[in-house]
């Protein structure tokens, strides 16, 4: 699919089919600006004839708008699988949470994307496509772009893709492109361990998020299997080794379900694990997912978990949360558009 390969590739690909390079950066223009082959007006039937079978088919099926100004999306790609992205809107600019994966194969308990198991990998195209697309939905040009920030916090674990990631990481912050700057992107992990040393080689200097979401091994265990393979002990290790390499603050990620890890004596074993750490931690309280069966606190508490956090000189704070009035939490919206038959 064109929307994999950069503007230098694009020259190549046009080369490869008897074609000025100009052609090929036109096409990047194109595939940019998210045209589909009818919307474009400047390339020869002839052309449009040689590239249709890799022009990018990823369309919007759905939108549904918050009042908040959240946005949330349902892509759909030429498989007929969909995933959601949600735009977020801030005083600083848009932000664009996307989806890396079609399900997910994590399992965590108190998530909808992972109710089905993993479906497909996302391509670095596909990615990309979530950017472009939303971006012309906004009426943002490449230039002049609507997104200034993304957070790889849509279904999917992104290091459970990690090839394409990077490749869409590096195709998304290209100066040639969309020139997203990586102190803007976020990446959210449940914690691969070996792939957090990995990225920490890239060169790619963006926030890595950890979804920790307890204070040891023996609770963590309880809502996420992954807790079973790598421990805290070594995610922190490895959130180490990457400020040390990138002199980036990791983020934590909290989700407070209801008796599980909202104890008092949690918050003092979490101030004990990540004192002394380079981090944020970031409290949310559990969006309710019917299908897990598990409650989140309330914002009241969540905020006097932050309380405790902050007493014990962590730097804390409750996540805002947005869209709650189009279906909150990652994979729901998903699930509800396909009537739960994902
Ligand atoms: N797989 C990655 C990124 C996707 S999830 C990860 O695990 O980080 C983005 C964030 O939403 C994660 O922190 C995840 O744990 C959290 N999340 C999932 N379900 C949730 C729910 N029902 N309520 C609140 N947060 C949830």
């Amino acid at each position: 699919m064109l929307s994999d390969l950069s503007l230098k590739e694009l020259k190549e690909y046009a080369k490869d089919l008897g074609l000025p390079e100009y052609r090929g950066s036109q096409i990047f223009d194109a595939i940019y600006s998210g045209k589909t082959l009818e919307e474009i007006s400047n390339l020869p039937k002839s052309v449009i004839e040689q590239v249709c079978k890799d022009w990018p088919s990823y369309k919007i099926v759905k939108r549904y708008d918050s009042k908040d100004g959240t946005k949330k999306y349902i892509i759909e790609f030429d498989d007929a699988e969909v995933v959601e992205c949600v735009l977020m809107s801030y005083k600083y600019g848009n932000t664009l949470c996307v989806s890396t994966q079609v399900g997910c194969r994590m399992g965590c308990k108190f998530c909808a994307s992972g109710l089905n198991g993993l479906k497909r990998n996302l391509t670095s195209g596909e990615m990309l496509g979530q950017v472009l697309l939303v971006n012309k939905d906004l009426g943002g040009t490449v230039k002049e772009r609507k997104i200034t920030n993304i957070v790889l916090m849509g279904s999917g674990e992104p290091l459970d893709n990690y090839d394409n990631v990077i490749k869409f990481l590096r195709l998304v912050t290209s100066e040639d492109g969309l020139n997203i700057s990586d102190r803007n992107i976020s990446l959210s992990t449940c914690g691969l361990v070996p792939q957090i040393h990995r990225l920490a080689e890239e060169g790619l200097n963006i926030t890595l998020t950890i979804s920790l979401h307890a204070p040891n091994d023996e609770i963590r265990q309880r809502t996420m299997p992954i807790a079973n393979r790598y421990s805290i002990k070594e995610i922190l290790d490895a959130c180490r080794n990457y400020i040390d390499k990138t002199k980036r603050r990791v983020a934590i990620e909290y989700t407070l379900i209801k008796n599980v890890n909202d104890s008092k004596a949690c918050a003092n074993a979490l101030i004990s694990r990540l004192k002394g750490l380079l981090c944020h931690v970031n409290i949310i309280p559990l969006n309710y997912v019917k299908e897990r069966g598990l409650t989140g606190t309330t914002r009241k508490e969540a905020y006097q978990f932050v309380g405790l956090l902050e007493k014990g000189g962590l730097s804390a704070t409750v996540r805002r949360t947005m869209g709650e009035d189009i279906s909150g939490a990652c994979g729901q919206l998903r699930n509800s558009y396909l009537g739960g038959k994902a």
